[in-house]
């Protein structure tokens, strides 16, 4: 099953110079969204992990399911403003602007073990600020798992080098 010819590319969107990485086409392909649950589960089978994190919104698609098949619970790292109780935020730098990320203070609990997932790793920058509410919250950050990685704007780097294992099921790499 190739993934990557289930991801569409659009051009110049959200701003022009950007070319979008559409995950839409894979999650409607039955086989395919599975494929890739599978995929990130058989890497999130690979640590010990208590709880299961993932980025809004396509990394709740994703992890929700990847929670249901470990068996584990499952954590919303939600947009500035969109979460009920008390909240922690970060704010960081997108490819195409700024933005904030919150978390529930009492989500993750001290010394729990986090598998993080969104769709798509570019910067860094939206992982490495669910990465910091996790670590303020007394939680580990052990994996974060994506479906695509921008490999030329290697955002994997600052993950890695707080320990923190990175995988991702497709590479772009330039256009
Ligand atoms: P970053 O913080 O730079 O790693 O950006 C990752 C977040 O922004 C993810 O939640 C993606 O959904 C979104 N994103 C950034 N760049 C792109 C892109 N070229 N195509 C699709 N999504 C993107």
């Amino acid at each position: 099953m190739h993934l990557e010819t289930l991801i569409r590319t659009i051009p110049d969107y959200p701003k022009p110079g950007i070319m979008f990485r559409d995950i839409t086409t894979l999650l409607e392909h039955a086989e395919g969204f599975k494929t890739a649950v599978d995929r990130l589960v058989d890497y999130g089978l690979k640590r010990e992990v208590d709880v299961v994190a993932g980025i809004e919104a396509r990394g709740f698609i994703l992890g929700g399911a990847v929670a249901y098949r470990l068996g584990k619970g499952f954590v919303p790292i939600r947009k500035k403003g969109k979460l009920p109780g008390e909240t922690i935020g970060q704010s960081y730098d997108l490819e195409y602007g700024t933005d904030a990320v919150e978390l529930h203070v009492d989500a993750v609990k001290p010394g729990q073990k986090v598998l993080l997932i969104d769709d798509l790793i570019a910067t860094g920058g939206t992982a490495l600020a669910a990465s910091q509410l996790i670590k303020r919250s007394g939680g580990v950050l052990e994996q974060a798992l994506f479906i695509v990685e921008l490999v030329e704007l290697q955002g994997r780097m600052d993950l890695e080098e707080m320990g923190i294992e990175v995988h991702s099921l497709i590479q772009f790499d330039g256009e």
